[in-house]
């Protein structure tokens, strides 16, 4: 510890702007130079070998020491850097491991939890590039996932408790594109009830790290699309795991030094400039978004509006209360008009730009049936409300009545 540095505890948004940088190490810059090198001089063969050690587990280095640099696939100053800034930013964090982009992240945790044989349970809908990992990549490799209704918390429960050699619980919540809500605490408290260790992990990317705490309601890690509101520009991938535990983050690194997945130096630079304003985007964001869904809420061509504000089941109702801070800056318009309806809306909105992700400065509106979530069957679609005169909307940070006004005409064209 620096005796010059104050010893109290400091808020996080304070801690992002203050942790983990050391600018006497980069000729006195106040903010993060870029590291490009590929890797690292040793003082003495000495050194070297006592980082291999260190590298391998052989070794630990001296208390409050971090070990040398070796080589950057494995670890480098900027991804340090990010590390250290993200975990005060996500309660209940100890550390953190970066990755080059979410499906990175989350690919890289399913290696290095669930063996072959293994099973894990997960809710449905989720992300369209996790479900192609699932049935394409770890069903044929022997990891059997077991799909659970999102909301569904006693399926929820029940899955958790009876499944045969779990090594894992993945919940994506809340559910894209209807915002259907899990209970996190719940398939915790479920997976802790089972003999052997459970990790619980949470796809944060929709709510997090402003809104919701997956760490805080017991969870052991959150994982994220970085690329999305961390980000907060639509100009970079990456992708972040959170864990209350260090040694479960010391683990996916590990993989990740096999793999070669680590977030490069620039993007690592790129994202740790981001930090520090992502609960203003996402606060700006959120407040856009319900202002948005309160003005259009009746709207004749409207038959329902999938947004946390406006939930009427008394469970999902629970469930937001329990978990979540703000709604958020994602809603779903479901049009009378079917998918004709929905692509003529798509085809009159110029702000909103028809794309598919989410979570930057610009709003961004989609079709899911016939796009990101196209690989789901006939029937999975329907069970999950996917449907077809369903448009998503992230709102960005413009003034929310521009795009209203504009959502609001496209609407009187369908
Ligand atoms: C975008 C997204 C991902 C995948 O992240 P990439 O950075 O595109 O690899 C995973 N989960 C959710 C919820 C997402 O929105």
């Amino acid at each position: 510890m620096d005796p010059k540095k104050p010893s109290y505890v400091v808020r996080p948004p304070t801690a992002v702007l203050t942790r983990g940088f050391d600018p006497s190490l980069s000729v006195g810059s106040a903010r993060p130079a870029v590291f490009r090198s590929s890797t690292y001089v040793f003082q003495t063969p000495e050194a070297a070998e006592h980082a291999f050690e260190c590298a391998l587990g052989r070794a630990h280095p001296a208390e409050g020491q971090r070990p040398d640099l070796i080589y950057a696939r494995l670890s480098h100053p900027n991804a340090e850097i990010v590390e250290d800034q993200i975990v005060p930013l996500e309660p209940g964090a100890k550390a953190a491991a970066v990755f080059n982009s979410g499906m990175a992240a989350i690919s890289t945790f399913f290696l290095a939890s669930c063996p072959p044989g293994s099973t894990f349970v997960y809710t449905t809908p989720l992300y369209g590039g996790t479900h192609h990992l699932i049935h394409q990549f770890l069903a044929p490799l022997g990891v059997r996932g077991i799909p659970v209704r999102a909301g569904d918390t006693a399926a929820l429960v029940a899955a958790i408790g009876a499944a045969e050699r779990l090594r894992a619980v993945f919940l994506e919540s809340p559910a894209n594109p209807t915002l259907v809500m899990s209970d996190i605490a719940a398939a915790v408290k479920a997976a802790r009830a089972r003999e052997e260790p459970v990790l619980v992990a949470v796809d944060n990317t929709l709510l997090g790290p402003a809104f919701q705490h997956p760490l805080t309601l017991g969870a052991d890690l959150v994982v994220y699309s970085a690329t999305k509101y961390l980000g907060g520009f639509s100009d970079m991938l990456a992708g972040v795991v959170l864990g209350s535990s260090e040694e479960q983050i010391a683990e996916l690194r590990g993989l990740r030094g096999i793999l070669g997945n680590i977030l490069q130096p620039d993007e690592c630079w790129m994202l740790d400039g981001r930090l520090p304003t992502v609960h203003l985007r996402m606060n700006r964001q959120s407040k856009n978004a319900q202002r948005i869904v309160e003005a259009l809420e009746g709207h004749p061509k409207i038959e329902r509006i999938h947004y946390p504000m406006l939930f009427d089941d008394p469970e999902q109702v629970r469930i937001r209360d329990a978990q979540c801070d703000f709604p958020g800056a994602l809603f779903s318009l479901v049009l009378r008009g079917g998918k004709a309806a929905a692509f003529d809306l798509l085809r009159n909105l110029h702000i909103a730009k028809n794309a598919v992700s989410l979570g930057g400065v610009e709003s961004l509106a989609c079709h899911p049936a016939t796009t990101t979530h196209s690989e789901m069957s006939a029937e999975d679609l329907a069970a999950s409300g996917v449907v077809d005169g369903l448009v998503r909307f992230s709102v960005g940070i413009e003034d929310y009545r521009d795009v209203l006004r504009e959502i609001r005409a496209a609407l009187d064209l369908c």
